[in-house]
């Protein structure tokens, strides 16, 4: 079974700063780890693989520098890792992205399944696996939270939805996204590390995946971020005074005139 894991690198932190002139995240000096959802998927990738045999390749699109966490991903288990960079992906949004992460998973050939982790904790948006998904014309489940089985060409899954889990089958391949309930990410194993620092991590750029370079990048995005603001936190406090029964009455007036009850 052939598997694509797509991974992100985020800030390690929640303390990130925006560039007031370009509206986007100020990443230097700020540490890149791999997003947290990650590691699920390809937690995942890598216990289906020891189950029914295949590879497992980790792809990323981003800068240069997203070579070590794609190197990670080979001491967690991953055969392979390429990383899709090109000053044209600069910029990008969930569209633009899923495109590029498209057309690498067109490239790989054949690929029985592709897991990305639900959402990134940076961009948040959860949008570039089924997008990626509608791109490839293939099946997708959302918010995995246990594969059942794997057989005859079909995949059954758990999902988690709000009121509990959905059992929901679908034919291979097939994209998914999976939650953090689906496993428990593993250490690196000694001989993964030392795999990790010898393992060639092939670079891809636009031309090399044959992209139309009006669909990647800032060039190819659909959205722009006009403004980024933190929301204005008001908090008040007030002691009700008097009886209980009146306080309560109170209370409650107060809790139905804002609309809380
Ligand atoms: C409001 C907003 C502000 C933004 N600001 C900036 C900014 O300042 N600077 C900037 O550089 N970008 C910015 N972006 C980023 C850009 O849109 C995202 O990096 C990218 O499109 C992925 O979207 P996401 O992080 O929401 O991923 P999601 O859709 O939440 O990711 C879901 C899954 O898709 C996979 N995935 C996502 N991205 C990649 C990737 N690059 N490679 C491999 N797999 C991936 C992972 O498996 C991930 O778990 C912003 C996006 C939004 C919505």
């Amino acid at each position: 079974m052939n598997i694509a894991i797509c991974l992100k690198q985020v800030p390690g932190t929640t303390a990130v700063k925006i560039d007031p002139q370009t509206n986007t995240l100020v990443r230097q000096g700020i540490e890149s780890v791999m997003n947290p959802f990650d590691a699920y998927a390809l937690e995942e990738g890598v216990r289906l693989r020891e189950k029914q045999g295949g590879r497992v390749t980790a792809i990323t699109m981003g800068p240069p520098q997203a070579e070590a966490m794609l190197r990670q991903a080979i001491s967690l288990g991953a055969d392979d890792a390429i990383l899709l960079s090109d000053r044209a992906f600069a910029g990008a949004d969930t569209l633009a992205t899923a495109y590029t992460l498209a057309a690498a998973i067109r490239k790989l050939g054949q690929c029985d399944l592709v897991i990305c982790g639900r959402q990134t904790i940076d961009g948040d948006t959860g949008q570039v696996g089924p997008e990626m998904a509608e791109m490839l014309d293939l099946p997708f489940v959302s918010y995995v939270s246990r594969i059942e089985e794997i057989a005859g060409g079909h995949m059954r899954a758990q999902r988690m939805i709000e009121e509990g889990h959905e059992s929901v089958e679908m034919p291979l391949p097939a994209v998914i996204t999976v939650t953090k309930e689906i496993n428990t990410p593993r250490l690196p194993s000694l001989r993964g590390i030392a795999r990790s620092k010898s393992a060639q991590v092939p670079v891809w750029t636009a031309q090399e995946l044959g992209v139309d370079t009006g669909k990647v990048g800032l060039a190819g995005s659909a959205t722009r971020v006009v403004k980024i603001f933190f929301p204005q936190r008001e908090r008040k406090g007030e002691v009700l005074q008097g009886e209980a029964e009146a306080q309560v009455e109170c209370l409650l007036g107060k809790l139905k005139s804002g609309g809380l009850i």
